[in-house]
């Protein structure tokens, strides 16, 4: 009889979270997709965000749903007396946003472990009532886990405004700390996000090993890199910089890596050289 019982436990359970639960978020989704978006968003979001654009239209309208979805399912909470409108929330969601748009099997899921953004008027500053130094930042960002902790991303808006309307020699908080969730996504960071199948993530060690250790190279020697130096402190610090000169400076990176171009090409489903060209056209 107990056998029975839990059994039957078992597919309710099966049944609840594989099938009614997953349903419910896509008709959630649907439903704020069709939802309309704002004349003056768009206009907010072309003056002063480059990677919105410089995306050719399909694909602004593509991102224009991801948005939509992404205010409806993260709370944005401002610190240190920051007030978040929705100047803020859109500013955050189209960049964030850029890293799903390749994304067809929808397996990035909307960032599916992170639920708060905390927003700081200018740097963020960790340790600040401790004994230990103050270590000052321009983001972070930490993922939730089946325990209940939820998932945080930290951002500057200093640096978001400074950086957002232009390419920025390759440098933007949002692209990196989201990265960054990606690459989080089973835990601690490694420099390899979720893959396909293990043929992917052997070729993705692969190319990836041999440019983070010409990158550590590189900058022991003080050569200059089209990857930020920041990036040879960590695999994982490498993936998020790489992220961001993939997007902003997108033809550098082709031309002086381009194995590693293709591969992070094929990974986020996008080629930011061809809205480059398309935007200049
Ligand atoms: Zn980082």
């Amino acid at each position: 009889m107990t056998d029975i019982i839990l059994i039957l436990l078992f597919i309710i359970f099966f049944i609840i979270y594989y099938l009614i639960i997953p349903y419910q978020v896509k008709r959630r989704r649907t439903f704020f997709k069709k939802s309309s978006f704002c004349p003056h968003w768009h206009h907010f979001l072309e003056k002063n965000i480059y990677l919105y654009r410089i995306l050719p239209n399909n694909l602004k309208l593509e991102l224009q749903d991801y948005i939509k979805v992404f205010l409806a399912e993260k709370e944005f909470i401002g610190q240190d007396g920051f007030i978040i409108t929705i100047y803020t929330k859109l500013a955050i969601a189209s960049q964030a946003c850029i890293l799903l748009l390749g994304d067809k099997e929808n397996r990035r899921n909307y960032f599916p472990y992170l639920k708060y953004i905390y927003v700081y008027p200018q740097m963020i500053i960790e340790n600040k009532n401790k004994k230990e130094n103050p270590i000052i930042l321009l983001g972070l960002s930490s993922v939730g886990d089946k325990s209940g902790y939820d998932g945080v991303v930290y951002l500057s808006w200093a640096e978001i405004a400074e950086k957002s309307p232009y390419p920025s020699k390759g440098e933007n908080v949002i692209l990196h700390e989201f990265a960054h969730q990606l690459d989080q996504e089973f835990g601690n960071a490694t420099g390899m996000p979720r893959l396909k199948n293990l043929q992917e993530s052997l070729m993705w060690g692969e190319i990836f090993g041999k440019e983070y250790y010409n990158h550590c190279q590189a900058v022991k020697n003080q050569q200059p890199t089209v990857i930020d130096a920041y990036g040879a402190i960590s695999s994982a610090e490498f993936f998020a910089v790489v992220t961001e000169a993939f997007f902003l400076n997108s033809r550098l990176l082709q031309a002086n890596h381009p194995l590693l171009y293709d591969q992070v090409s094929k990974f986020y489903g996008v080629d930011p050289i061809q809205w480059i060209i398309n935007y200049e056209l």
